[in-house]
């Protein structure tokens, strides 16, 4: 079989939802019967995500096989419900060193090695292989940055390249502003866009606009006579509150149709696939329910991307609105009771994300103190779990000056701790515990309940572990360890009694999917809704 092709490119800005049109395009098409692969190219010069600030960068997601990607790989995993692999992580960092390495090993003998055609060969090599090794009839290429960007630019010409010898089709996503004291939308931004497109040689198939309201046809002719393609071939993509619809509302413009004939494939939907599709992510919610985060990185939502959707797929399964509270952990601090209970009294359930660094820590510890006390459900991911823990040590156990020694390397308890094979660990690359873990879940605690089995498998990312010298005097306190690596070397999961305070040291937000809500949010959810959570 032979791979077709959708490459996908960003003009003017980033941050317009690429990633979510890539992946709802995928969707589409598998509404159709076909077997899609994303593939995304990322052109900083860093081989992967891991050692980015999610404050610049958004989220690092990782994968089952340990690759700590972009966070379009969740958008994918998502939409299309399926296990990605580093292979489609296509990086500037990952092509620049096997190149050189190829030129060190004498692949190049007698040549001077050049971005053309040495480096855009490379890249259509790795497609091939790409093709091959997984055999997606459909094959969409995400490029990351926009047209124009110097570090995309010579995988946008591999791509030109790609079109020579298969069938690609090119599409394009643009933003068409509106200026309030004019009301109306302009297109200019987007008629020099694409003749930065045509001068690298591409011209679009398909034109995807983005606004915050629906696309005038006065905009859409202006775009068509621009870009010399139909009208038909410009789709609305309007600012919308439900990212999860937006399969469908390209397929209401015929875009879906026109795709897979473009791509010479069929295009006949698979009904019951596309109903249980929108009445999962569209179905009645009936309830209200408000839950605070307490982090660090609030201030950029990008940072918590998978953690949002996880909400909001714990908010399908329970047919609840959820409504998120960013609450930054470091106004917390040093505050008395009295200002805590103030900051998180609406809350019908807290939650402590992951993170990593000293700053803000003591004030989530405060908000789980606080939740504790007061019996509102909680739920800590990873460093959540952590610090779940050393409240426990020191305010339950009375165990004074317990912590983690990734904010006091000379804490009396130290109750989270490095395990001895990370202490020698002096490249910080790729080298935190990582990808999917299998976690032994022990009978009658509240994870047990909400996975309902004794095996399953999470994604970690951390170097910090629970310390096995304070199980003992934990759990004679009250603590419920619940679950842990299957030998019980590594503690995984952590319970309070008499009320829901769940703490895991895996990251469940990175595995759930609107088809497949992560257990432990929708439980999370459940308990949060019988707390507090308001009908309406
Ligand atoms: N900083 C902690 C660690 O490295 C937690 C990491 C996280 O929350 N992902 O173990």
């Amino acid at each position: 079989m032979q791979t077709k092709y959708v490459v996908v490119l960003g003009s003017l800005l980033s941050g317009l939802g690429k990633g979510i049109l890539t992946a709802s395009m995928g969707k589409i098409l598998s509404f159709y019967g076909h077997k899609v692969l994303p593939v995304k190219f990322d052109g900083y010069l860093n081989y992967d995500c891991g050692t980015m600030n999610p404050f610049r960068h958004g989220e690092v997601f990782v994968l089952d096989d340990k690759s700590e990607v972009d966070m379009d790989f969740g958008t994918y995993e998502r939409f299309l419900n399926i296990e990605m692999d580093s292979m489609s992580s296509i990086t500037g960092g990952k092509l620049f060193s096997d190149i050189i390495a190829k030129e060190r090993k004498g692949d190049f003998l007698g040549t001077d090695v050049q971005i053309v055609p040495h480096l855009t060969s490379y890249i259509l090599e790795k497609i091939n292989a790409i093709a091959k090794a997984k055999q997606p009839e459909i094959m969409l290429i995400e490029v990351g940055g926009t047209v124009g960007d110097i570090e995309n630019s010579y995988f946008i010409e591999a791509m030109r390249q790609l079109s020579n010898t298969e069938k690609v089709v090119f599409v394009t996503i643009t933003y068409v502003p509106e200026l309030e004291s004019v009301g109306e939308q302009k297109t200019k931004p987007t008629q020099i866009a694409l003749r930065q497109l045509m001068q690298v040689g591409v011209m679009p198939d398909f034109i995807v606009s983005r606004s915050s309201k629906p696309l005038s046809e006065n905009a859409k002719s202006k775009l068509a006579l621009y870009s010399s393609l139909p009208e038909s071939n410009i789709i609305d993509d309007h600012d919308s509150d439900n990212i999860y619809k937006l399969p469908l509302h390209l397929m209401e413009q015929g875009f879906g149709k026109m795709l897979a004939e473009k791509l010479d494939v069929s295009s006949t939907p698979d009904k019951k696939a596309i109903r249980d599709w929108l009445s999962t992510v569209d179905g009645k919610r009936n309830r209200r329910v408000r839950i605070s985060i307490v982090g660090k990185y609030v201030a950029l939502k990008d940072a918590y991307a998978s953690l949002k959707e996880a909400f909001s797929h714990a908010g399908m399964a329970n047919h609840a609105n959820v409504e998120l509270k960013w609450v930054e952990s470091e106004n917390l601090e040093n505050k008395k009771a009295s200002d805590i209970a103030a900051a998180l009294k609406d809350s019908d359930g807290i939650l402590v994300p992951g993170g990593f660094g000293k700053r803000g820590i003591e004030g989530m510890i405060n908000a789980i103190e606080y939740a504790r006390n007061n019996k509102i459900p909680f739920l800590g991911i990873c460093l959540g779990m952590q610090l779940m823990a050393v409240e426990y040590a020191r305010n339950v156990c009375m165990l004074k000056g317990a912590n983690s020694t990734e904010f006091d390397k000379s804490a009396r308890y130290k109750i989270i701790d490095l395990m001895e094979d990370q202490k020698h660990i002096k490249y910080k690359g790729g080298t935190m515990r990582l990808g999917s873990w299998p976690l032994k879940i022990k009978k009658g605690t509240l994870t047990y309940e909400a996975y309902g089995k004794q095996l399953v498998n999470e994604r970690h990312r951390h170097r910090f572990e629970f310390n096995n010298r304070y199980r003992a005097i934990m759990e004679k306190r009250g603590l419920v360890i619940s679950g842990t690596t299957p030998d019980n070397m590594l503690v995984e999961n952590i319970e309070w009694k008499g009320s829901f305070g769940i703490g895991t040291q895996a990251h469940p937000e990175l595995k759930s999917r609107p088809q497949s809500p992560a257990p432990l949010f929708v439980s999370f959810i459940g308990s949060a809704i019988k707390y507090g959570g308001i009908r309406h």
